[in-house]
């Protein structure tokens, strides 16, 4: 398919998980990539993938993230579609929680997606529409045990999804969420053993296979399950589509 031939797309956190996935997703449907994320690795990232460059850049940056789409503009000509993926969890007790966990996480989680979501339509309005899809987590429907910091944080990105949407829908830009599910990445493997031991003698995998016991479908999601969803959002098939939060779950939260 070359739905997105021509269009460049940014992935925030593109190096490696659900990020990378979507960053294949567009790469195989024709678009030009731009992959930003913290650690050198986005390089190599990007240089698996054709028309493709990695930025080393800190969401909770403003700076770096206008030189992020500075260099997406410089590379490619300009941005159609952005996704602010990059996203980091920390598991403790309220007791245990740090003010800088809080803080960490609000400004990756939440301020990130608000750099991004500012600095990608600024530009888009000058090049007359664009699509924005902000990754947000089953968190942002219902918060689980021992992680406010982060269930806080994704609550303010569909709050954030629905604002902007309504700001911006004039200017031919949509803005939607997605909320993963269970998504097996790096991420996952810490829930599953911090998490796995905060709530019982869980060993490796065991958490997660219990939680997964709750889907419907039996199943954790894949990051191509979340790029699928992505990719339509960004598509001229989801035109008439803003503001809205998508559960790609396998049916583990109905709403
Ligand atoms: P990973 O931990 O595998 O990847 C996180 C990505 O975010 C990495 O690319 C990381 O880059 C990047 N990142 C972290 N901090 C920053 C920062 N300050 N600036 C730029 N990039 C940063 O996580 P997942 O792939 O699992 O998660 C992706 C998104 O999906 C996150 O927003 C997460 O909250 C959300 N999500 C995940 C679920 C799951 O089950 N996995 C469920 C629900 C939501 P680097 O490696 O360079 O640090």
């Amino acid at each position: 398919m070359t739905r997105f031939q021509g269009k460049t797309v940014v992935v925030t956190g593109g190096n490696k998980g659900i990020g990378f996935a979507i960053a294949q997703r567009f790469s195989d449907e024709g678009a030009n990539v731009v992959l930003a994320s913290v650690e050198e690795q986005v390089m190599a990232a990007a240089a698996s993938l054709p028309r493709a460059i990695g930025v080393i850049c800190d969401v909770a940056d403003k700076a770096a993230v206008v030189g992020l789409y500075d260099a997406a503009e410089e590379a490619f000509g300009g941005v159609d579609i952005s996704v602010q993926n990059a996203g980091i969890i920390t598991i403790a007790k309220i007791e245990d929680l740090s003010e800088r966990d809080w803080d960490a996480t609000m400004d990756v989680n939440a301020k990130g997606a608000f750099l991004c979501c500012q600095e990608a339509i600024r530009r888009m309005r000058q090049r007359g529409g664009g699509k924005l899809i902000n990754i947000a987590s089953g968190q942002a429907r219902a918060g689980f045990i021992y992680t406010p910091h982060y269930a806080a944080s994704k609550f303010g990105v569909m709050g954030m999804t629905q604002s902007l949407a309504k700001e911006v829908a004039l200017d031919n830009i949509t803005v939607n969420a997605i909320c993963p599910g269970i998504i097996k990445t790096d991420m996952w493997d810490y829930n599953d053993r911090v998490w796995g031991k905060m709530l019982g003698d869980y060993g490796p995998g065991e958490l997660m296979d219990s939680w997964v016991q709750n889907i419907p479908m039996k199943r954790a999601g894949s990051g191509a399950d979340v790029a699928a969803m992505i990719a339509f959002l960004a598509s001229n098939d989801a035109d008439y589509i803003t503001g809205q939060t998508i559960n790609v779950d396998g049916g583990l939260i109905m709403s």
